[in-house]
C-alpha cells in the first residue's frame, strides 16, 4: 500500500503519476532504477535482470542500468517507440537534508532524441504535430519539426492527402489530441503515436504559445492567413510538447516556415516504394535508391536536404529552372565546383552543432568542430565569387563568414582539448591570466614535488624511493617492501601493497594541498570560462542556422552536378507544356549495376497525339525498366537534376502515379488481385491531364479474360476520361489492340531476336506490339528443365491450334475458366450480374464491382 511506501519510493509515485505513459528512470546514486511496473517492462525490453527492493513491509519490482551506460538503452527503448523519463538528482547529495530532491530533466521519445548515437546523420528525425477538426472539416494542420536542426514546417493537408504526406516525410512521433484516440491514423507506420489534451491543440491558445515561444505580437509575420487556425494549432501544440519534453526550455527550434500546396508535388507511397527513392523495395537501406545515386553531398545537412527534395520533386517550371540554373553552373564550372566542393569537404554537421550549442549541450570538441567547420566559410565564399545563376548569387550574398564567432572559440579553447570538459585543459593558454596564474601555481607544486624525490632519497638513502599519485590517496612515497625499515620516523604510513609501503610527510601534504586546492579552482574556472563562451555562441545560433542552410543548398546544387558529371547526365528542358520527350533516357539506378556500355538508352514520346503507351514484350525483356527510368527522369528533372538521357523535354507533371506488378502486399493479408484493383481506382480518382500514370501488368492477379478486360477498360478511362499521359507495360499482347480504336494510343514493344529455340534480349525500344508472349523460351532461360520446356511448347502449339480452330482468331471467352464460368449452375456473383445494367456503370462503378464479384467468387 502507498501509504507503507518508503520516502524515496513516494518520491518516485509522484514523478510517475506526472509521466504515466513513460519508463521513469530515476536516478539512485550511480544508477538509473526503474521501478515495479516499469521495471517489469524495462527488464524485458532490455534485458535487465528483475530484482527487487524493500519498500516498507512489501517489495518493489526493480531493475536497475549503470548511469554510465544511459545512451546504449536509450538507444534501443527509443527504437522500440518507448518514452523515457529521465528524473535526476537536482542537489548535491553531500549537500541535500534528507531525501535527494529529484526532477525529470528531460524526455526522451523517439521524435525528441537529440544524441548522435541515437541519430542518423543523413536523415531528419521528425516530430509531427496533427490538429484539427475531425468530424468536420477537409483539412488537417500538420507540423513537422526535426528538433536536431530546429527546422519547423506548417502546412495544410487535406485528409486524403494525409497518408501519403506523412509516409513521405515519416515522421518518429505524432502528437495527436486525446479524443483522437478513437480512430486510426492513416500512413503514420512505425511512429510513435502520442495523445495530448485536446486544450494543448485549441486554436487559439496554441497560437497564444506560439506568440509567446518566439516572442512576437501575431503570427502574420510568418506568412500565417486567415483560416490557418489548424496550423497554428498543430504548430503550438508542437511548441507546447516541448515544454514537456524539454523542461529547462528549449532554444533553437526556429520560426515556422509555411509551406503552400501547389509548391511541390506529393508522392503517394506506392510511387516513392516502386520508383525506390530513398527505400527499396525491399525496405532497408539506401542500396539500390535513387538516392543512393545522386547522393555526392559533401556534409549531413546536404544529405538531408537532397532526401527531401527528392521526395518533394516542384511544381513551378521558374522554380525548376533556378535550381537547374544553378546545376548548369557548377556542371559547365569544373574549378568553382571543386573549390566549392573542397570548401564543403571541412564542414561538420552546422544544424545540429547550432542546436547543441543552443541547448548548452555542445561539448568542447563540438565548439571547435563548429570553428574547423566555419573557418571553411571564407574559402566557400570566394569559390562561389564568379557565380552568376540568381540562386548561387542569392546564396552566396546570403553567406556571412561569422568570423565573429569563429575567433571567440578559436581563442578560447584549446587545440588539444579532451572530449569532456570535467577532464581539464579545455581553455588554452594565454586566454585568461587568473587561469595562466592558477595553473602555473599548479605546475610549480607538482615540479616542486617531482624534484621532492632527488631530494628525499639523498636523504633516506634509499635509492628505490618514488613520489606517485593515484586519485584516492593522493601523493605519497612509495618504498619497496624490503626497504621499508629505512624510513626515517617522520614518514607515516599511507597504504600498505603486496610488495611496497606508501608513506606521507607534513611536507608533502602541505604542496599536496597546494596542487589539489589550485586544480580545484583551475576546474570552476575553465567550467565558468567554457559556459560563457557556449552562452556567448548561443546568441549567434539564429546566425549559424541561417548559414547552415545556405550551405545545404549549395552543397545539394554542387552535389547534382557532380552527379551529372560522373554519371553522363544532360540538362532537361522542363516547361509548362504537355509533352514529356526523352531521346536515349536511361534508369539511374540499374545502368549503376552494370558495365556502362550495357545497358541500352531508349527514346519515349508521350504527347498530345500519343498521350498512352502500350508496352509489350516478353518477361525480363526490359518493360518495367523503362517504366520506371521515364518516371524517375520526369522527377529528376522536376528536382531541378540533370537526367540520364540524351536529351529530354519535361512538361511538368503534377503527379506521378504507379502501380507496379503484385507487390509484397500479400504480406498483409489482402489478395493481389483486390490490391491491384485497390490501387487501380486510387489513380483512375486521383489523375489529373497533367500527371504521368506508370502501370505495370494490371490485371495479373486474376484469370485472363478478366485481366484483360480491366486493362482494356482501364486503359480507355485513362485515355478518353483522364488525359494522362500514361505508360502501360503488359504480357497481354492482346492490349495492342486498343490502338485501332483509340487514337491517342501507340504500341511499343522491347525487341527480342529469336535465335533458334531461344531469344536474345535486344533492350530496344521498337514501335509495334509484340506479337506473341515468348513464355516458354523465358522459362527456358530461367533454367527449367528441358523436359518441361519441351512439353510447354507442344503443349502451347496445342492451344494455339485449337483457338485458331475456334471462332477466327478471337479466342472465346466461354471457354476460360473464370469469373464467368458458372457451369451452368446458380452462382451469387451470376446472380448479381444479372441486376446490373451495363451502360449505367462507370468504369470505376465497374472496376469496384468487379472486384466485389471476385472476392463473391
Ligand atoms: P520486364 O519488366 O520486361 O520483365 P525488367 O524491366 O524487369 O523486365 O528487366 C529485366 C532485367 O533486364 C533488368 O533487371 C536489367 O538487368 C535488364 N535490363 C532492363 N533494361 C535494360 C536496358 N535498357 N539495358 C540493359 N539491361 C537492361
Amino acid at each position: 500500500m502507498a501509504s507503507e511506501d518508503t520516502p524515496l519510493m513516494q518520491q518516485w509515485r509522484e514523478v510517475k503519476a506526472r509521466h504515466p505513459d513513460a519508463l521513469v528512470f530515476f536516478r539512485v546514486g550511480d544508477f538509473y532504477e526503474l521501478f515495479n511496473e516499469d521495471a517489469v517492462e524495462g527488464s524485458r525490453l532490455l534485458d535487465l535482470t528483475l530484482t527487487s527492493r524493500n519498500n516498507g513491509g512489501s517489495k518493489a519490482p526493480l531493475a536497475g542500468i549503470p548511469a554510465h551506460a544511459l545512451e546504449n538503452y536509450l538507444r534501443k527503448l527509443v527504437g522500440f517507440g518507448k518514452r523515457v523519463a529521465i528524473c535526476d538528482q537536482v542537489e548535491d547529495p553531500a549537500l541535500a537534508k534528507g531525501l535527494v530532491r529529484r526532477a525529470v530533466t528531460e524526455m526522451v521519445t523517439p521524435g525528441a532524441v537529440f544524441s548522435d548515437a541515437l541519430l542518423e546523420s543523413r536523415r531528419n528525425n521528425y516530430l509531427a504535430a496533427i490538429a484539427g477538426d475531425a468530424a468536420g472539416e477537409s483539412e488537417v494542420g500538420l507540423a513537422l519539426a526535426d528538433l536536431t536542426t530546429g527546422e519547423l514546417t506548417v502546412r495544410r493537408v487535406p485528409w486524403e492527402e494525409l497518408t501519403d504526406v506523412l509516409g513521405a516525410w515519416q515522421p518518429a512521433e505524432v502528437l495527436l489530441p486525446r479524443t483522437w484516440e478513437l480512430f486510426p491514423l492513416p500512413g503514420a507506420g512505425t511512429a510513435t503515436l502520442t495523445y495530448r489534451g485536446d486544450w494543448l491543440f485549441d486554436p487559439r491558445g496554441a497560437a497564444e504559445e506560439l506568440c509567446r515561444h518566439f516572442r512576437v505580437a501575431n503570427l502574420a509575420g510568418y506568412g500565417f492567413e486567415t483560416g490557418d487556425q489548424w496550423l497554428a494549432a498543430a504548430c503550438g501544440a508542437l511548441v507546447g510538447y516541448l515544454a514537456e519534453v524539454q523542461p529547462a526550455g528549449f532554444a533553437g527550434l526556429r520560426p515556422p516556415t509555411v509551406e503552400r500546396a501547389g509548391g511541390a508535388m506529393v508522392l503517394d507511397e506506392m510511387t516513392r516504394r516502386n520508383l525506390e527513392l530513398v527505400e527499396t523495395l525491399r525496405g532497408a537501406g539506401t542500396d539500390g535508391t535513387l538516392l543512393k545515386v545522386l547522393d555526392e553531398a559533401c556534409t549531413p545537412m546536404g544529405g538531408r536536404l537532397l532526401r527531401r527534395w527528392l521526395l518533394a520533386p516542384l511544381l513551378k517550371p521558374d522554380h525548376i529552372a533556378a535550381r537547374l540554373d544553378a546545376v548548369d553552373e557548377f556542371f559547365q564550372g569544373d574549378g568553382m565546383r571543386r573549390a566549392v566542393r573542397d570548401a564543403l569537404g571541412g564542414v561538420r554537421d552546422l544544424e545540429r552543432l547550432a542546436i547543441k550549442v543552443g541547448a548548452g549541450r555542445a561539448t568542447p570538441r563540438e565548439m571547435l568542430a563548429l570553428a574547423t567547420s566555419l573557418d571553411r566559410l571564407p574559402l566557400l565564399i570566394d569559390a562561389l565569387g564568379n557565380a552568376k545563376s540568381s540562386l548561387l548569387s542569392i546564396l552566396r550574398d546570403g553567406l556571412e563568414p561569422l568570423d565573429d564567432v569563429r575567433e571567440a572559440i578559436e581563442r578560447a579553447v584549446d587545440p588539444e582539448t579532451p572530449v569532456s570538459i570535467a577532464d581539464g585543459g579545455v581553455i588554452r593558454q594565454g586566454h585568461n591570466a587568473d587561469l595562466d596564474e592558477l595553473r602555473s601555481i599548479r605546475d610549480g607544486a607538482v615540479d616542486w614535488i617531482a624534484r621532492l624525490q632527488a631530494t628525499e632519497r639523498e636523504a633516506t638513502g634509499i635509492t628505490t624511493l618514488k613520489i606517485g599519485f593515484n586519485r584516492v590517496f593522493g601523493y605519497y612515497f612509495e618504498v619497496t617492501r624490503l626497504q621499508a625499515d629505512r624510513v626515517p620516523a617522520h614518514y607515516h604510513r599511507k597504504q600498505t601493497l603486496a610488495n611496497a609501503e606508501r608513506y606521507y610527510t607534513p611536507e608533502l601534504k602541505e604542496w599536496e594541498e597546494k596542487v589539489l586546492g589550485a586544480e580545484e579552482r583551475i576546474g570552476s574556472l575553465e567550467q565558468r570560462l567554457f559556459a560563457e563562451l557556449r552562452e556567448a555562441a548561443a546568441r549567434e545560433v539564429p546566425r549559424i542556422q541561417r548559414v547552415a542552410d545556405h550551405v545545404a543548398v549549395v552543397d545539394v546544387l554542387a552535389g547534382l552536378a557532380e552527379v551529372a558529371c560522373i554519371r553522363d547526365f544532360v540538362r532537361p528542358v522542363v516547361d509548362g507544356g504537355f509533352a514529356l520527350e526523352i531521346r536515349g533516357g536511361r534508369h539511374p539506378v540499374v545502368e549503376t549495376m552494370m558495365p556502362r556500355e550495357e545497358f541500352i538508352p531508349n527514346d519515349v514520346k508521350l504527347d498530345e497525339d500519343a498521350r498512352v503507351m502500350i508496352l509489350t514484350g516478353p518477361n525480363m525483356a526490359g518493360k518495367s525498366t523503362v517504366l520506371r527510368q521515364v518516371g524517375l527522369i520526369a522527377l529528376l528533372a522536376q528536382v531541378g537534376s540533370f537526367v540520364p538521357a540524351r536529351a529530354a523535354h519535361v512538361g511538368v507533371v503534377d503527379r506521378i502515379f504507379t502501380r507496379v506488378g503484385a507487390s509484397d502486399n500479400l504480406v498483409r493479408g489482402q489478395s493481389t488481385f483486390m490490391v491491384e484493383m485497390n490501387e487501380t481506382a486510387a489513380i483512375l480518382h486521383g489523375a489529373t491531364p497533367r500527371s504521368l500514370v506508370l502501370l505495370d501488368e494490371i490485371g495479373r492477379g486474376t484469370s485472363t479474360w478478366d485481366g484483360l478486360s480491366v486493362a482494356t477498360a482501364t486503359t480507355e478511362h485513362l485515355h478518353d476520361q483522364v488525359g494522362a499521359k500514361t505508360i502501360f507495360a503488359t504480357h497481354y499482347h492482346e492490349l495492342t489492340r486498343l490502338s485501332d480504336t483509340l487514337d491517342g494510343v501507340t504500341n511499343f514493344s522491347v525487341a527480342v531476336r529469336e535465335v533458334g529455340e531461344d531469344i536474345v534480349f535486344l533492350r530496344r525500344l521498337v514501335p509495334g506490339g509484340a506479337d506473341r508472349s515468348y513464355g516458354v523460351e523465358v522459362a527456358r532461360l530461367a533454367g527449367m528443365p528441358e523436359t518441361v520446356v519441351a512439353r510447354a511448347r507442344q503443349i502451347l502449339q496445342e492451344l494455339e491450334e485449337q483457338s485458331a480452330a475456334a471462332a477466327g482468331n478471337a479466342p472465346d471467352p466461354a471457354q476460360q475458366l473464370g469469373l464467368f464460368d458458372g457451369g451452368g449452375l446458380p452462382h451469387p456473383a451470376v446472380d448479381r450480374l444479372r441486376q446490373v445494367n451495363p451502360d449505367a456503370l462507370t468504369p470505376i462503378q465497374a472496376l469496384v464491382l468487379l472486384a466485389d464479384l471476385v472476392k463473391a467468387a
